[in-house]
């Protein structure tokens, strides 16, 4: 590599042609005064370590990884994993240091930040988290550490949020008095802030919740993103939910915790939020 080789980064994916990866981390780099290059990379199903490999090898200094890969890239790097990455089971940005593998899941700072911009710190919430599979994984971590006085995972399939809450508990024991698990009709009431961790928007259906969850001023919040408002999001209304977002803001926050770790300089995601936003209603 010469001098004057922008540094390589890169997103890792099969598919990888929807990501929007690139145009964020260009947007930072701009608004950083960072020169670097940032492209999809599509992996074979088969070959996730090998392409990394490759990568890295060729000089590449970071990557984000996507479905279907992330529990391959915690693998990958499970010498060199950050506690998120260790409790999420699942990493979704790698780089080289030392000549080793590290890797981290930022998903949880960028949910955090998302939420702070909206206005609702889980600090002193009690928060219900909707979802058991990685994306829950994620965040429960961050979101204990940021102080939520009670954080409920409940999940369609129960045994799965059993599991999750086993898993923080067994590693990180000093959380347990804040956390429970459940199935969706144990999702108890009252709560300041409800995270829909599931899929479901993408097909259509919003997680069969009981009626009376939300807490006066109460946000319900949707990883899923999307130009119109999500099926959670609409049934969080009409059930009473104050405010609601979807997880667009979470997608860029989760990106700009990726790139601090590459570059040292935690950028502004307002600026780029809105140009995603505008860029995403426009088709
Ligand atoms: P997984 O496949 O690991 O888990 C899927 C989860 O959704 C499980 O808890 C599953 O329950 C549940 N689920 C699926 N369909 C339904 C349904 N109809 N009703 C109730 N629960 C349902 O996916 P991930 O955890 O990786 O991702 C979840 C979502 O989060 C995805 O849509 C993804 O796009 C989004 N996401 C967004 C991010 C962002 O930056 N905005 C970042 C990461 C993820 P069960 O265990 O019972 O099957």
């Amino acid at each position: 590599m010469t001098l004057n080789t922008p540094q390589r980064y890169a997103v890792i994916g099969n598919p990888i042609e929807h990501s929007r990866s690139p145009a964020i981390h260009a947007a930072f780099a701009r608004q950083c005064g960072i020169e670097l290059q940032y492209d999809r990379l599509l992996a074979p199903l088969d070959g996730f370590a090998d392409t990394v490999e490759t990568f890295f090898a060729n000089g590449g200094r970071g990557l984000n990884v996507t479905v279907p890969f992330k529990e391959q890239a915690f693998q990958l790097a499970r010498d060199h994993l950050s506690d998120r990455a260790r409790i999420a089971g699942a990493v979704n940005t790698l780089w080289h240091e030392d000549g080793k593998v590290h890797g981290c899941n930022t998903d949880g700072v960028g949910l955090l930040n998302d939420l702070r911009r909206l206005g609702h710190d889980p600090a002193g919430r009690r928060v219900l988290l909707v979802g058991a599979g990685g994306a829950a994984r994620g965040v429960v971590l961050p979101l204990l550490a940021a102080g939520c006085v009670e954080l409920r995972v409940v999940n369609r399939s129960s045994e799965r949020a059993v599991r999750l809450h086993h898993d923080v508990v067994e590693q990180l024991p000093q959380h347990g008095r804040h956390l429970s698990s459940g199935s969706l009709d144990e999702a108890g009431s009252d709560w300041d802030i409800v995270i829909n961790a599931t899929s479901s928007s993408l097909v259509g259906d919003a997680p069969a919740l009981p009626g009376e969850i939300y807490a006066t001023g109460a946000l319900a919040y949707d990883m899923v993103y999307g130009t119109e408002p999500t099926p959670f999001m609409l049934k969080a209304r009409a059930q009473g939910a104050a405010a609601c977002a979807d997880g667009l803001g979470m997608l860029v926050g989760q990106a700009a915790a990726s790139f601090e770790i590459w570059h040292g300089v935690l950028p502004d995601a307002v600026p780029v939020l809105a140009q995603l936003r505008a860029d995403l209603e426009a088709g």
